[in-house]
C-alpha cells in the first residue's frame, strides 16, 4: 500500500498576531503521524544558532483537500526538552480546561473573515466603494454576494474533516463572511478553529483569493470582523442565575480580557457598527451594542449561554477560551461553594 501525506499545521511566533504554517510529511501506510520538527529561526520561534523546535500532534483528522488516506495534523510547538514553547498558548488552555472540567464548559465561536482580491475586498470596484451597508448581511444575488463558491467549498471541507462546523453566513460588509464552530469543549473548539482557518486560506488559494482576519479591514463606515464567543457551563445550561453571574464576572475582569482579545481591538470596538466601546463593559438581553449579550431565548427559557461579543476575528482561541474559563468558571466555583456549605444543616 502506498504511503499517505500528513499536512503538519502549527501556529508560529509572528507578532503581534501569530500566523499559521504547514508542511508535508510522507508517512508509511498504517503508521500514525509521529512527533516532528522544524526550523524555528524562520518562524520567529528560535534563534538561528539553536533553531530546532518540536511539532507534537494534538488533533489529527482526514484531509478533505487531498482526500484518500491523507491527513491534517494540527500540532503544538514544544522546545527540544518537550516543554511548551513561549508561543504555545494551548498548554495553558488545557490546564484551565482540566482545572474546571467538572463544570463542563462548552464554546461556540463565530469566526468572521474577509476575502481579498489583491488589495481590495473581493467584489469591490477598482475605484471607489460599493453601495453602503444594509443589504449584504445574509444576502443573495451576484450584486451583493462575493465568494460564495469558496464558502461552500470551505464548509464542505470542514464537514469532511469532521469539524463541528455549525453554520455559515454572509456578513454586513460585502466580501465578509462568517462560519461557526461548536458548541464543543476547550481546547477542542480552539483546535478546530485553527484547522478551519487553515482550510479557509488553503482553499481560497485555488480561486486566487486571500482571506484575512483583520479586525477592521476597511476604515470608515464598514463593519469590522469579530469572533463572538458563545459560552456555557452545565449550571448555565440548567438555570439563569449562573448566566448572569458569568456575565458579571466578565465585567469584573474586563481589563484583563480586552487586551488579549486580538491585536487592534480599539480599531474595531469603537462603539459603532454593533459594538460596545473597548474601554467600557456592558451586558444585556438581546443587546448587540453590549460587550456581552444574553440571547433573548436564554432570557425566555431562563437557561442557556452567553455571547462575549468582544473578541476580534484575529484572536487566539486558546487564549480567549482560557480567559473565559478562568474568569467565569472561577467565579461560578466560588459562588457554588458557600451555597453548598449553607445547605449543610448546623448540628
Ligand atoms: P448570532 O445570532 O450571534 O449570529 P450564531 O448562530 O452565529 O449566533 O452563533 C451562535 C453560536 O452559539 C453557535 O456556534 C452555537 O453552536 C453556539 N451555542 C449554542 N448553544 C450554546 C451553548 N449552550 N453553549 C455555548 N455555545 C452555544
Ligand atoms: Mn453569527
Ligand atoms: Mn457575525
Ligand atoms: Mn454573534
Amino acid at each position: 500500500m502506498s504511503p499517505y501525506k500528513a499536512e503538519y499545521i502549527w501556529i508560529d511566533g509572528t507578532e503581534p498576531t501569530n500566523k499559521l504554517r504547514s508542511k508535508t510529511k510522507v508517512i508509511p501506510n498504517g503508521e500514525e503521524p509521529p512527533v516532528w520538527g522544524f526550523d524555528g529561526s524562520s518562524t520567529n520561534q528560535a534563534p538561528g544558532s539553536n533553531s530546532d523546535c518540536v511539532l507534537s500532534p494534538v488533533y489529527v483528522c482526514p484531509d478533505p483537500i487531498r482526500g484518500g488516506d491523507n491527513k491534517l495534523v494540527l500540532c503544538e510547538v514544544l522546545l527540544p526538552d518537550m516543554t511548551p514553547h513561549a508561543s504555545n498558548t494551548r498548554a495553558a488552555c488545557v490546564a484551565a480546561a482540566e482545572k474546571y472540567a467538572d463544570q463542563e464548559a462548552i464554546f461556540g465561536i463565530e469566526q468572521e473573515y474577509t476575502f481579498f482580491d489583491g488589495t481590495k475586498p473581493l467584489g469591490w470596484p477598482d475605484n471607489g466603494f460599493p453601495a453602503p451597508q444594509g443589504g449584504y448581511y445574509c444576502g443573495v444575488g451576484s450584486d451583493e454576494i462575493f465568494g460564495r463558491e469558496i464558502v461552500e467549498a470551505h464548509s464542505d471541507a470542514c464537514i469532511e474533516a469532521g469539524l463541528a462546523i455549525s453554520g455559515t453566513n454572509a456578513e454586513v460588509m460585502p466580501g465578509q463572511w462568517e462560519f461557526q464552530i461548536g458548541p464543543v469543549p476547550p481546547p477542542q473548539v480552539a483546535d478546530e478553529i485553527w484547522i478551519a482557518r487553515w482550510l479557509l486560506y488553503r482553499l481560497a488559494e485555488d480561486w486566487d483569493v486571500s482571506a484575512t482576519l483583520d479586525p477592521k479591514p476597511v476604515k470608515g463606515d464598514w463593519n469590522g470582523a469579530g469572533a463572538h464567543t458563545n459560552f456555557s457551563t452545565r449550571a448555565m445550561r440548567e438555570s439563569y442565575e449562573p448566566c448572569v453571574q458569568a456575565a458579571e464576572a466578565l465585567g469584573a475582569a474586563h481589563e484583563l480580557h480586552i487586551h488579549q482579545y486580538g491585536d487592534g481591538i480599539d480599531r474595531r470596538l469603537t462603539g459603532q457598527h454593533e459594538t460596545a466601546h473597548w474601554s467600557q463593559f456592558s451586558y444585556g438581553v438581546s443587546d448587540r451594542g453590549a460587550s456581552v449579550r444574553i440571547p433573548w431565548q436564554v432570557a425566555r427559557d431562563q437557561k442557556g449561554y452567553i455571547e462575549d461579543r468582544r473578541p476580534n476575528a484575529n484572536m487566539d482561541p486558546y487564549t480567549v477560551t482560557r480567559l473565559i474559563v478562568e474568569t467565569c468558571c472561577g467565579a461560578l466555583a466560588q459562588s457554588a461553594a458557600p451555597a453548598a456549605a449553607q445547605a449543610v444543616p448546623a448540628s
